[in-house]
């Protein structure tokens, strides 16, 4: 017999197959929603929001200034002593159901727009963000009117008129987490979405009118930081929720001290996932990947910092590196993308130079062969190894596809290098023993703590940090709490 090679493997690989971009009819140009319509700003500014993946201009916004702030604020007040303050509590269940239907209704819509404004993978936009931004308005629309049986007293009341400031990694996601609360609860709300993300909550506008709510109930006021600084000071306003950076969700409590204005700050993170060498490690590679390249890792809670168990850690580190070369990085709107565009230009200098840093300090950075696109803002996943916990990409929040990894020998060893940063917003642990994971659980400082699985998001379970992760839960019944005066 004469001896052959073996034949080459085929060369497989995925055919295109982009979700259409027709399902939206993206608009020229967007006023604020103020009061039920859509209106032009006082001052008729407006700005460009781009397709991060090709960075072409997709529509003009509405620029809010001080005026428009003032003027939502009014709309939202008439609301509340008006029409939405005199609906019980069965009747906004009722429109919340609406709200949600309707975003199940238009979910591909809504995911294909959130995928073009924010360059997340549709993957993603359509299984994740979407379904979830119903599940909330379904789940809050239950508590509307058992509101006495939430465990805050007999006769709960709403605070008032809500200001609700949010980041550009969820826009839509974001907006329910911060709207359906309220709503249940009584309020009336101005919503300040993200400069690079606004075009999501402005079709939530659009369905929140079409649902049929009093005008003024919600208003959309799309802008940069200065009005979000601007609805944060408006002194009608009577509670700030913000989510978003330390730095700002500082700021924010700085000018709200001493308002008597109620706040709760969904901040940073630096989350330590934890491998043992019991765990099962193919599980736990999967559990790192979702963890850290979830969203290009524009997660508040990603698992950006690696422990990993000494012994096991070289397996570890290969069977993940070997994971990342199938990673699928490109069109966003492609269904077998898995790590779409960076969010901003900023944003990906942001990672640029904190992934610089890195090698700077001495760790080892990695990423998988991987063709960046021509245009649009890309960065390739990375893996630092050998990092040690004083090098900036162990401390700081890098918001990008970058992990870093660092070692332990003992559970004890874990729980000091996890707890060593000024965060404390989510941890994971990975083992097979259950009383390790409740060891762990109990002397891990992080507001959310995943045992063998990752990044799970719950409407009924509560979201929140410590520290610098801020302070106040959302989702659940503990997310009613920030908007009740009980
Ligand atoms: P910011 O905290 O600046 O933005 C969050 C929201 O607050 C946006 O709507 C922003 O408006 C608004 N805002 C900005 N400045 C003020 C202010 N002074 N007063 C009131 N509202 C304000 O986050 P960035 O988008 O600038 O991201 C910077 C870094 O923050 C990221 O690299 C990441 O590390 C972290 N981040 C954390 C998030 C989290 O979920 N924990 C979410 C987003 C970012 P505008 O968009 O117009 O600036």
């Amino acid at each position: 017999m004469v001896a052959t090679s073996p034949p080459a493997p085929p060369d497989w690989d995925y055919a295109p197959a982009p979700e259409s971009a027709d399902v939206v009819s993206i608009a020229p140009q967007y006023g604020l929603f103020i009061g039920g319509e859509f209106v032009p700003s006082a001052d008729g500014g407006s700005f460009a929001t781009l397709n991060p993946a090709t960075e072409e201009p997709l529509a003009q916004v509405a620029q809010a200034g001080p005026q428009d702030v003032d003027r939502a604020v009014a709309a939202a007040r008439r609301a509340y002593d008006g029409p939405w303050g005199a609906t019980p509590g069965r009747d906004r269940a009722k429109y919340l159901y609406r709200i949600a239907r309707v975003i199940q209704e238009r979910a591909r819509e809504f995911a294909v727009l959130e995928s073009l404004d924010n360059g997340k993978p549709i993957r993603e936009s359509r299984d994740v963000d979407v379904p979830l931004a119903a599940a909330h308005f379904f789940y809050y629309a239950g508590w509307a009117d058992k509101l006495q049986h939430a465990g805050f007293g007999p006769g709960p009341r709403p605070v008032g008129v809500a200001g609700q400031v949010i980041p550009w990694n969820f826009p839509l996601l974001m907006a329910a987490w911060k709207l359906a609360p309220a709503l249940a609860a009584g309020n009336t709300c101005v919503l300040k979405p993200a400069e690079t993300t606004p075009l999501t909550a402005l079709l939530l506008a659009e369905v929140i009118a079409e649902a049929g709510l009093p005008p003024g109930t919600v208003n959309v006021l799309t802008g940069d930081g200065a009005t979000g600084a601007a609805l944060v000071a408006q002194p009608g306003v009577d509670k700030i929720a913000f989510t978003g950076s330390t730095e700002v969700g500082k700021e924010i409590a700085r000018t709200v001290a001493g308002t008597g204005k109620k706040l709760t700050l969904e901040l940073g993170g630096k989350a330590a996932n934890v491998v043992f060498d019991d765990a099962p490690l193919d599980q736990a590679v999967e559990g790192i990947v979702n963890g850290i390249f979830f969203n290009q890792g524009h997660v508040c809670c990603a698992g950006s910092r690696l422990l990993v168990q000494e012994s096991v850690a070289d397996t570890v580190l290969d069977r993940l590196k070997r994971r990342l070369g199938t990673l699928r990085l490109g069109d966003p709107l492609d269904k077998n993308t898995d790590i779409g565009a960076i969010n901003s230009r900023q944003q990906l200098d942001k990672i640029t130079e904190l992934s610089a840093a890195g090698e700077q300090e001495g760790a080892e950075r990695w990423s998988p062969a991987c063709a960046l696109p021509d245009r649009g803002y890309w960065f390739p996943p990375t893996v630092f190894s050998g990092v040690s916990q004083a090098h900036r990409i162990a401390r700081e929040e890098i918001f990008g596809p970058v992990l870093s990894v660092l070692t332990f020998r003992t559970p004890e060893e874990a729980v000091a290098k996890a707890n060593n940063t000024p965060y404390g917003l989510s941890a994971g642990i990975w083992t097979e023993k259950g009383s390790r994971i409740f060891w762990m659980a109990q002397h891990l400082r992080a507001g959310v703590i995943w045992a063998n699985t990752y990044n799970r998001f719950d409407p009924a379970s509560p979201f929140g940090g410590y520290q610098e992760s801020g302070f106040g839960r959302e989702g659940g019944r503990h997310g009613l709490a920030g908007y009740l005066d009980a």
